[in-house]
């Protein structure tokens, strides 16, 4: 992931600064708008206000004085007709009129004053202006404006008793001089009066109009109010000047608000400010500590980051905390992962996760080791494994991927190809599962892969000498009837004949005798080769035991064809053998029984082929029977015979249980002894129990008879028990004991009566049936294992079980079959033994060695790591009585081993 760009420094923080100041200046002129428009509204309302004020003002005051002007010269006349001084002679009215008018004169308010005659001629004036006034007064009935002496007069006319002249007029002159105006001011307010367009009075010493500041004051025109008898007369006008010094300037008005908002905005832009300041100081700090932790991924470098986010308890601080939680985890979840990766680094296994094409999407170290290559060089898996393995691979990957399955093991090779060493395929085991995510669909599968190329070679060298003789490397048995198997079953596909011949090397024990075991060998040797180079490539030729071989011939058309075979088997022996320059001529006896002519079991072609081989011998050697050749077609005469004895022997307890000691590979002390069943036929002799068991197994015997050898090896284990001994007793249970019904019962009962534990018996059991019983899921073995019995493998290599499976089993023992020791000293022989001893071990297993004759080979077993030796260099299988004398020996000096 690309680091995202990295924000600016400080970028909040300029970013909150621009918009506080541009809300701050949008604010301020808002503001500045709102006043000046509520300023005009107001200022408005306020002019209104004043003109109304001033106006209601004037307009009642100037009536007024009229009417108390016109009183004052109604109370004038009054007293002048009061006083009868116009009743008088005319010589004598007039001065006493003046005299009165004197007197009254301070009280008048008028400053010119005529009377007139009833024919409205004048007889009497006084005042200094009275005679220009009176010219004028004639056209102007209530104003008069005087241009000589500047004035301007209001005119009273008012009707006065002359006594015998009858009714005359009072004129009355009234100045509206500065003075009257001065008078009339009221604050803040100067008047000016003016008529036609001429000023004549003021009450300030100046006009307005010549003051600095004309737009000062509020022009008001009052007209005089009309009297309505004086129609065409000019009215003088009163200008009132109203000051507006009191009104509040605009600049003030919008001034103090906007400053008031300003220094808020300061205040604001401070505190705010800071305390912006201080929280984007500790939100870049979360994104600093982030940055940082995501740069150097330590932790120890988070917290001083941190610091400034956790100055305070706010949500800040728990952002960073969380914050530093997650870190945390996140590191505790790393440690884990790593903790993991190293385990992973550690393993030989390795571990890897691949799609259904086969990428490898992840994968520990170890898997490029297994590849041999370079990191990332091994990226798909099909390219890594061997072509021949990669459709097995495929199939069981594709099964996993279908959900069909969860986990499959297999066994595959890494392809030599490319790989650093030269040549060689390694051999893994690969356990894959798979892992299906939350919907349920398998994407990938993970597997975990395991280097057992040691393992697996060491098991096919085991299983090949397991399958093998020892001495002539043919296949033996085992291998021989696999391959049986098989033909028989191609051969009833295919609607072919199998062939098989028993082949017996006449007077073998002449050679054997004469010229010695070593050139017995060499014969057999040399008599293998022989016989191979007339053979075809799909035959088999086995070493049944001693000097006895059988061939098998499969994809037979027809009898003539296995004749022709047999024939030339025969005449390859036409020339003599060549063993340590000596030049022998052997014959051999042959006898063939043919599938599906003679019989479909292997078993019975096997016997059939056997005693038709008997049959030849008895002819007199040198000759090839075919079975249904035969004259009688019964079992072999010597075969019926102790088949017939061996049901009286078991009935009769003929057969005896003898034992064989299993002594310490170090200490030479006996451990365990193992009981081996015993028959001395009165005309036969001994007789091996390789054949009277599968005789007797056959036979249906096997119950009665192996019931007798463990009853005869309980009693022994009383008897070593009162002697003192505590040694296991190990017994060999055949397959078909171990099937019948009620065996374990009835043996836990035996037991139990003598008291005696599960514990103290060892249970023999073949590789190939306890295989078997695993593979079967019969768990008969599983039963004696949980009811306390030891349970050991016996003649271990001669099966085909692997690693996992004898892990399964959870037996105690494995037994070394004979045939390995008695390769122990071919270099291969002891790398088999060394192979199977370390493989017991991981497995927690003691191993016992079988047929152990020399005491080289029993240190050699020892150094090997062997745990305890079985053979005849310590003591052969004897009867009780001389099994005690042993034991006895034994115990006082185990070292000297004699029997
Ligand atoms: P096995 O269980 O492998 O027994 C060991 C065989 O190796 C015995 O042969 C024993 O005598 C022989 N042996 C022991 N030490 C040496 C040695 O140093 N050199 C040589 N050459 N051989 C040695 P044996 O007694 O002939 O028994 C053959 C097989 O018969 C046994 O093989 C076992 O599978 C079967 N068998 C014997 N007794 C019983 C029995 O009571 N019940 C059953 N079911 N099978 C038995
Ligand atoms: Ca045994
Ligand atoms: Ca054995």
């Amino acid at each position: 992931m690309s680091p995202s760009p990295r924000p600016q420094r400080g970028a909040l923080r300029g970013q909150a600064k621009r918009r506080l100041l541009l809300i701050g200046l949008l604010v301020t002129l808002l503001i500045f708008a709102v006043t000046s428009l509520s300023y005009r509204v107001l200022k408005q309302r306020d002019l209104e206000q004043r003109r109304e004020q001033v106006r209601a003002h004037y307009n009642q005051l100037l009536p007024r004085l009229g009417s108390q002007q016109l009183a004052q010269g109604l109370q004038l006349a009054a007293r002048i007709e009061f006083s009868r001084i116009l009743e008088r002679p005319s010589a004598e009215r007039w001065p006493m009129l003046t005299a009165f008018l004197n007197a009254q004169w301070s009280f008048s308010t008028f400053s010119n004053l005529v009377v007139l005659d009833p024919a409205g001629k004048p007889i009497y004036r006084h005042g200094a202006e009275s005679d220009s006034l009176l010219l004028q007064a004639s056209q102007a009935p209530h104003w008069l404006y005087e241009p000589q002496y500047h004035q301007l007069y209001r005119i009273y006319r008012i009707p006065l008793w002359l006594g015998s002249e009858g009714q005359g007029q009072l004129v009355l002159f009234k100045t509206l001089s500065h003075s009257s105006l001065s008078e009339w001011a009221i604050p803040q307010t100067q008047l000016e009066l003016t008529h036609e367009g001429r000023l004549v009075a003021r009450s300030s010493a100046e006009p307005v109009n010549a003051l600095d500041d004309p737009a000062r004051y509020l022009r008001l025109e009052i007209p005089w109010p009309r009297d309505e008898a004086a129609e065409g007369q000019t009215y003088p006008v009163l200008l009132a000047y109203r000051d507006l010094g009191d009104l509040l300037p605009h600049g003030q008005f919008v001034a103090r608000p906007v400053a008031l908002a300003l220094l808020i905005l300061g205040l604001l832009w401070y505190g705010l400010g800071r305390w912006l300041g201080g929280t984007v100081r500790r939100i870049e700090s979360l994104g600093q500590g982030a940055r940082r932790y995501a740069r150097q991924h330590d932790r120890n470098q988070l917290l001083p980051a941190l610091a400034p986010a956790l100055e305070r308890d706010d949500e800040i601080k728990d952002t960073a905390l969380a914050f530093e939680h997650l870190v945390a985890a996140i590191e505790e979840r790393e440690q884990e992962q790593l903790s993991y990766l190293q385990t992973l680094e550690l393993l030989e296994e390795a571990v890897i996760e691949f799609n259904a094409e086969g990428r490898i999407l992840r994968a520990s170290p170890a898997w490029s080791a297994l590849c041999h290559q370079e990191d990332g060089q091994c990226d798909c898996i099909h390219s890594q494994i061997h072509p021949d393995d990669l459709p097995l691979l495929k199939a069981q990957a594709e099964q996993l991927f279908q959900g069909q399955k969860q986990g499959v093991t297999l066994r595959l090779r890494l392809h030599a190809k490319g790989r650093g060493r030269a040549g060689h395929d390694l051999w893994i085991e690969a356990r894959l599962l798979a892992f299906a995510d939350r919907h349920g669909r398998v994407e990938n599968v993970r597997g975990v892969l395991r280097d057992i190329t040691q393992t697996y070679t060491h098991e096919q060298q085991i299983s090949h000498m397991a399958l093998h003789d020892a001495l002539t490397e043919l296949p033996n048995r085992v291998l021989l009837e696999d391959r049986f198997k098989i033909a028989l079953r191609l051969a009833a596909r295919n609607e072919e004949m199998v062939g098989v011949c028993f082949i017996d090397l006449d007077h073998f024990k002449l050679v054997n005798d004469s010229l010695g075991h070593k050139a017995g060998d060499r014969l057999l040797l040399s008599f293998a080769d022989r016989l191979q180079q007339s053979l075809r490539k799909g035959d088999t030729l086995a070493r049944w035991g001693g000097d006895e071989f059988v061939l098998l011939l499969p994809e037979m058309q027809d009898e003539n064809d296995i004749r022709t075979v047999a024939g030339k088997v025969i005449s390859a022996l036409q020339q003599p053998l060549e063993v340590m320059d000596n030049e022998i001529r052997m014959t051999l006896s042959m006898g063939v029984a043919v599938y599906p002519n003679d019989s479909e079991e292997m078993e019975t072609l096997f016997s059939q082929a056997d005693r038709a081989m008997f049959f030849a011998k008895a002819q007199g050697r040198n000759q090839l029977c075919f079975f249904h050749d035969m004259s009688s077609k019964g079992p072999g005469k010597q075969e019926l015979y102790i088949q017939n004895r061996l049901a009286a022997a078991v009935e009769q307890g003929l057969i005896q249980a003898w034992f064989q000691p299993v002594v310490d590979s170090r200490s030479h002390a006996c451990t365990s002894l193992e009981v081996l069943a015993r028959w001395q036929d009165a005309e036969n002799g001994w007789i091996s129990p390789a054949t009277f068991i599968p005789m007797a197994e056959n036979l249906g015997l096997i119950g009665a008879l192996g019931n007798k050898i463990l009853l005869d090896s309980l009693d022994a284990l009383c008897r070593l028990n009162q002697l003192g001994y505590d040694l296991w007793v190990a017994v060999n249970i055949s397959k078909r004991q171990l099937f019948i019904p009620g065996f374990v019962e009835w043996l836990l009962q035996e037991l139990a009566e003598r008291g005696l534990r599960p514990g103290q018996l060892i249970l023999e059991i073949t590789e190939s049936v306890a295989l078997s019983d695993v593979e079967s899921g019969a768990d008969t073995v599983q039963r004696l294992r949980g009811a306390g019995f030891h349970l050991a493998i016996d003649d271990f290599g001669t099966g085909y079980s692997s690693l996992s499976q004898l892990h399964e089993m959870q037996a105690n023992e494995l037994k070394i079959d004979i045939s390995f020791i008695r390769r122990l000293f071919q270099p291969d022989g002891k790398t088999m033994v060394q192979a199977i001893i370390r493989m017991a071990q991981a497995l927690e297993m003691k191993t016992v060695a079988e047929g152990v004759e020399t005491s080289e080979c029993a240190e050699l077993l020892a150094q090997m790591g062997a745990d305890c030796l079985q053979g005849y260099l310590f003591g052969k299988p004897m009867p009780l009585a001389e099994f005690e004398l042993w034991l006895e020996r034994n115990r006082q000096e185990p070292r000297i081993a004699t029997s």
